[in-house]
C-alpha cells in the first residue's frame, strides 16, 4: 500500500493559510480568531482541542479557549455560546464533543450562529451541504476530499463505500463523494451496523472510507486490490511497549494490508491532521466573510 501522508499535506495547507493570513494582515485586516469551548476533563477532547489551538498559533490566528466545568448546566453553556455568537472579535468557534450527559448536544450545536459554525455541524450548514450550496463543511470529510484532490486520485465513476453514517463523518462524506464535482462523481454505498453482506460490499469498493470506531475492523479480505483506503477511526488500544501502555490505531488492519496494492491513510498521521487543516481553512473563510 502506498501511504497517503495526511500530516505532510496538513502542514503544507497550514503553510498556505499562514501566507494568506500574512497577506491579509499586511493589507490591514485583523488576524482570524478561532475560539473553542471545552466542557470537562476528557483527556482525548483536551488533546484534540490542544492540537487545534497549537495549529492556530502556527498559522498566525488568534485563539481563545473557553474551559468550562463538567457540571455546567445546559442554560449556562448556551449563554457561553451566545456570548461567542455576539463577540465581534471571534470569527468562528467550535464546541468540542462529546458533551456531558446533562446537556443536549444537538440543542447546543443549533445555538451556534451558522456564520461562525466552522465545524459545519449546524443544520443550516448541513442542509447547504446536502443541497450543494456554499457553507461550512465538516472538517473531517472535507479533509478527506482535499487529500484525494492533492494525491490526484481519480474518483469519477468509482464505487465509494463509506462505513458509518454519523452526522459528522459518514453522512457528509457520502454527500461530498456523490456530488457532481472533482473529487466526487462516485457511486456511493453507505453502510452501518445493520448492513448485510458487508464484506461483499467493501470488496467492490474502489474507495473505502472506514469511520466506525472499531479497531482493525477492516481486514485484508475485505479490501479489493488497488483500492484507496481512508481510515478515519481513532481508537486507543493496549500496547505494553508504550510508556502510556496504549497506542492509537485506526479502523483498518493497516499492517495486514501492507502487501496489498493500493493507497492507505495511516493512523496517526492521516485523516486526523487534515481535520485540523480544514478547521483552520473554515476559520480563514469565516474571517473573510465577517
Ligand atoms: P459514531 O459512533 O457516531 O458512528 C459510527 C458509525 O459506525 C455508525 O453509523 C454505526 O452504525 C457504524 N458502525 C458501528 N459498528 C458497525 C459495524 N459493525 N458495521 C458497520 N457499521 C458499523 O462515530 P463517528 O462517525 O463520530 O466516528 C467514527 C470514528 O472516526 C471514531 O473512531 C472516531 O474517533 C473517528 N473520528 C476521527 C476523526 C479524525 O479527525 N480523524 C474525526 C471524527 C471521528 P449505526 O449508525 O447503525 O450505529
Amino acid at each position: 500500500m502506498q501511504i497517503i501522508d495526511g500530516k505532510a499535506t496538513s502542514l503544507a495547507i497550514q503553510d498556505e493559510i499562514k501566507e494568506e493570513v500574512q497577506r491579509r494582515v499586511a493589507d490591514g485586516a485583523k488576524k482570524p480568531h478561532l475560539a473553542a469551548i471545552i466542557v470537562g476533563d476528557n483527556p482525548a477532547s483536551r488533546a484534540y482541542v490542544g492540537h487545534k489551538i497549537k495549529a492556530c498559533e502556527r498559522v498566525g490566528f488568534d485563539s481563545t479557549l473557553v474551559e468550562l466545568s463538567e457540571n455546567i448546566l445546559e442554560e449556562q453553556l448556551l449563554d457561553e455560546v451566545q456570548a461567542l455568537n455576539e463577540d465581534p472579535a471571534i470569527d468562528g468557534f467550535i464546541v468540542q464533543l462529546p458533551l456531558p450527559d446533562q446537556i443536549d448536544a444537538q440543542r447546543v450545536l443549533e445555538a451556534v450562529l451558522p456564520s461562525k459554525d466552522v465545524d459545519g455541524f449546524h443544520p443550516i450548514n448541513a442542509g447547504n451541504l446536502s443541497l450543494g450550496l456554499p457553507g461550512f463543511q465538516p472538517a473531517t470529510p472535507a479533509g478527506i476530499i482535499e487529500l484525494l484532490k492533492r494525491y490526484s486520485i481519480e474518483t469519477s465513476g468509482k464505487h465509494a463505500v463509506i462505513l458509518g453514517r454519523s452526522a459528522i463523518v459518514g453522512t457528509p462524506m457520502t454527500l461530498l463523494l456523490s456530488r457532481n464535482a472533482n473529487p466526487g462523481n462516485c457511486t456511493v454505498t453507505m453502510c452501518h451496523s445493520r448492513t448485510q453482506n458487508l464484506d461483499e460490499i467493501t470488496r467492490s469498493a474502489d474507495i473505502l472510507v472506514a469511520a466506525i470506531g472499531r479497531p482493525h475492523f477492516v481486514t485484508p479480505d475485505m479490501v479489493k486490490p488497488g483500492a484507496v483506503v481512508i481510515d478515519v477511526g481513532i481508537n486507543r488500544i493496549p500496547d505494553a511497549t508504550k510508556k502510556s501502555g496504549t497506542r492509537l490505531t485506526g479502523d483498518v488492519d493497516a499492517e495486514g494490508l501492507s502487501d496489498v496494492d493500493g493507497h492507505i491513510t495511516p493512523v496517526p498521521g492521516g485523516v486526523g491532521p487534515m481535520t485540523i487543516a480544514m478547521l483552520l481553512k473554515n476559520t480563514l473563510d469565516a474571517a473573510a466573510q465577517s
